[in-house]
């Protein structure tokens, strides 16, 4: 089963809304792109379905970056999404530092980071933008507490990411405490019902179990009908993922025009200029006599 989507539910019978999200050949094909690291994947693949799960829960037109950063050995993740669902992914580390499989992602890996949220919708329009510190319990945990601290929501989230039969696979499912508009003019009665669903709906997300999020056997429905069929589980229309990267010739042309004459003479190679998308691993190979300085 071949899932890149986000699906939004309700639990019915309860103050609790929710997304999932899915991806596998997504996934499987970002990573694929890349050479990294087994540990390093796994960061890649979390920063994805995390991507992806903020992404949707946002109106916008253009692209959503999630960026994390840290002083650590990994230095930089990043993953954006399109409006249109195209979802990429890359990192930058200290390679020696993860020579090796063994080699495991450690807290101090990520040290004195932060997690940054950017909405781009052009030139006239604003960058929202959400910052938190990264926890030393890692990118779910960072991403957990910024719903709770920022946003004052509480939030359930559990992600796992893994391979399944040699492909990558991926699956984060979230659960929020909705706003209770009763609340306000009915304080004795209502609280307590809504303290009630959501406990409930905690402890039902936290029986997940890691080989049915990653499951190829299970669709989304049939995971999320497992786990909350007695709240009716109600499921919106999926939003589709892809990957799919934003590079072409004319961006990698107008960021080498920008540069200076020396600066251009020094990335010569074989008499060719070749340009690696970070995103993608696309090669662009320029003759350097075609690059115009400042000519964007
Ligand atoms: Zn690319």
């Amino acid at each position: 089963m071949d899932e890149n989507f986000t699906i939004p539910f309700q639990l019915e019978s309860s103050h609790v809304r929710g997304r999932i999200v899915r991806l596998s050949s997504a996934l499987d094909g970002i990573l694929s792109a890349h050479n990294y690291p087994a540990n390093i994947e796994k960061l890649v693949a979390e920063v994805c379905v995390l991507s992806s799960l903020l992404s949707s829960m946002l109106k916008y037109e253009g692209i959503f970056t999630l960026q994390a950063q840290s002083e650590g050995a990994v230095r930089m993740l990043v993953s954006d999404v399109t409006s249109k669902g195209d979802l990429r992914a890359c990192a930058t580390f200290d390679a020696d530092a993860f020579l090796g499989d063994d080699k495991e992602v450690k807290p101090s890996s990520m040290d004195q980071g932060y997690m940054a949220f950017t909405v781009d919708q052009g030139v006239h329009t604003e960058r929202y933008q959400g910052i938190v510190e990264l926890k030393p319990e890692g990118l779910v945990a960072s991403v957990q507490n910024y719903f709770s601290q920022s946003e004052q929501i509480a939030t359930g989230l559990v992600v796992s990411v893994g391979k399944v039969d040699g492909a990558w696979r991926g699956c984060a499912i979230m659960v929020q405490k909705m706003p209770d508009e009763t609340q306000a003019y009915n304080k004795d009665t209502v609280p307590s019902d809504v303290e009630d669903d959501w406990r409930r709906a905690m402890i039902l997300l936290s029986s997940v179990k890691e080989e049915e999020m990653l499951s190829p056997d299970l669709d989304a429905k049939d995971i999320l009908y497992r786990l909350f069929h007695e709240e009716g589980v109600r499921v919106y229309d999926p939003q589709p993922l892809q990957k799919n990267c934003r590079c072409s010739q004319d961006r990698v042309l107008a960021v080498l025009s920008g540069m200076s004459k020396e600066d251009l003479a020094d990335m010569v190679v074989d008499g060719n200029i070749t340009m690696t998308c970070e995103f993608c691993s696309k090669n662009y190979i320029f003759n350097p006599d075609n690059i115009q300085e400042g000519a964007h």
